[in-house]
């Protein structure tokens, strides 16, 4: 079995549409990590074709803001404008239907959770090595997929000692060992890669792997602006930072 596993969409379509049409070639079932609106001007196709394709769908803490779970002031002033914007964009179907996501799902030998298995209502940023070595204890499966910073990244623990990439390539997952794996974002990646980023993970030959897919970031800048989002947000999808 073959899952591609996607996080933090952002209501970026183009980007969505894209990473779906390499998703069929590449594997069997889609999982999504949370935050598949925010940011984005098309925040209600993004919700159902995921709410169609996903296997499992952990909420994400834009998710928990759209559905009036998490209060607008723990957020940015770009998040802020974008959450208000989103959420007169969602009807009360859908935003209830993403405040009864999971915060954790486990799935074969794997935890999924948007930001960390520590306290993930908390959401908490994994981004430097002790970041990600501190947060084994919190989860009891192999493997713990995770989002949320949009920068990939991959934390192990085994007996020849810890291990620490900023990144993700092909990785072997290799017996004995343990990962929190950071599948970076679908929809606004924030290392310096504009493409975007979501992972394979194949359960039988025990490989996760890194995909970048070009997508048309000129369409997705252009509809933020045209929806009255933050330039901002449109420019950010450039410089990927
Ligand atoms: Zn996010």
């Amino acid at each position: 079995m073959r899952y591609a596993v996607l996080s933090d969409v952002h209501a970026n379509l183009e980007a969505l549409r894209a990473v779906l049409d390499d998703v069929a070639a590449q594997a069997d079932a889609v999982v999504c990590l949370g935050d598949v609106v925010g940011y984005g001007a098309d925040p209600l196709p993004c919700v159902e074709m995921l709410a169609e394709r996903a296997e499992a769908f952990v909420a994400g803490n834009h998710e928990h803001g759209v559905a009036g779970l998490l209060p607008v002031t723990w957020f940015n002033r770009y998040a802020r404008a974008a959450i208000e914007w989103t959420g007169q964009h969602l009807d009360d179907d859908h935003r209830a239907w993403l405040a009864a996501r999971p915060l954790v799902h486990e799935l074969h030998d794997a935890t999924l959770v948007h930001a960390s298995p520590r306290q993930p209502d908390e959401w908490e940023y994994l981004i430097g090595a002790e970041d990600g070595w501190s947060a084994f204890g919190d989860f009891a499966t192999r493997l713990c997929f995770i989002g949320h910073s949009h920068r990939p990244a991959v934390w192990s623990l085994g007996s020849s000692g810890p291990d620490y990439e900023a990144g993700l390539g092909d990785l072997p997952l290799e017996s004995g060992r343990r990962y929190i794996i950071n599948v970076g974002s679908v929809g606004q990646p924030r290392d310096r890669d504009p493409r975007a980023a979501y992972a394979v993970w194949d359960c039988d030959a025990r490989r996760v792997t890194l995909r970048r897919v070009a997508y048309d970031v000129a369409t997705a800048r252009r509809k933020i602006v045209a929806a009255g989002l933050p330039r901002f947000l449109a420019d950010r999808l450039a410089v990927a930072e």
